[in-house]
């Protein structure tokens, strides 16, 4: 009798927390994401559904849902909401599409593309990052993301072409080879520019064989590096 009024008192306790989580998704996607003109209804959805809490450290947990990027270790960062739900958006992501990421981080973006797009292959450098990754999404059950350990400057030519590509790390030029693998029509979003300064978010659109570059913000993500 005891031990079932201290289940159901655990039970309400974590229900309540898990509300609390959903409540500040819904006040994050709301306050930082709307209110910065994001509008595509599949990318708020998956917004307001992906628990970014748990892709986070677990002395990050409180401020997971804040409007800025946090710390993940290796020197690296989960991206800024915002930047996550721009850069989501401005692939025009659809169900069909398969999308390549490059710089897993987390493995936030990449679960935030999971659940619009149908399969998502992400490459990350540090191998440490690349297994956490791997199995957090694994435990959150995310079946449609392929993680693994590369340089991605290279890409992941056995799937390719691809739908969409995502760079989440800054470069100094946009990789040839990631041109290379993006499907026609397809489009890529990349942080260009010199490491620890202003970068500029691009977008790549392939089409009729041309390539169409277009500025969209300045940004600062953390270098792309290579093996
Ligand atoms: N998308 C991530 C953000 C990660 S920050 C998230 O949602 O959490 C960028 C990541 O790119 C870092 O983890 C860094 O290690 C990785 N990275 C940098 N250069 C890379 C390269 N050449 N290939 C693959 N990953 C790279």
């Amino acid at each position: 009798m005891k031990s079932a009024l201290f289940l159901l008192l655990i039970g309400a306790l974590f229900s309540t927390q898990t509300d609390n989580f959903s409540k500040k998704r819904v006040e994050m996607v709301k306050n930082q994401i709307q209110s910065r003109g994001v509008k595509n209804a599949a990318v708020l959805d998956a917004m307001r559904k992906v628990p970014r809490h748990r892709f986070v450290p677990s002395d990050k947990v409180s401020d997971a849902y804040g409007d800025g990027p946090l710390p993940i270790g290796y020197g690296q960062t989960i991206s800024q909401p915002y930047i996550v739900a721009y850069m989501t958006e401005i692939i025009n992501p659809k169900p069909v599409h398969r999308v390549l990421e490059i710089g897993t981080g987390s493995g936030y973006q990449a679960a935030v593309l999971s659940e619009i797009v149908s399969e998502v292959y992400t490459i990350e450098i540090v191998d440490e990052l690349s297994k956490q990754a791997a199995s957090r999404l694994a435990n959150l059950n995310y079946k449609n993301v392929h993680v693994k350990t590369a340089d991605g400057y290279y890409g992941w030519k056995e799937h390719a072409p691809y739908d969409a590509i995502v760079v989440t790390a800054a470069a100094e030029h946009v990789p040839p080879s990631l041109i290379e693998q993006l499907k026609e029509g397809g489009k890529m979003i990349i942080p260009v520019g010199s490491p620890f300064m202003v970068q500029e978010l691009m977008l790549i659109e392939k089409s009729k064989g041309k390539i169409r570059t277009s500025a969209k913000m300045p940004v600062r993500f953390v270098p792309f590096t290579r093996k």
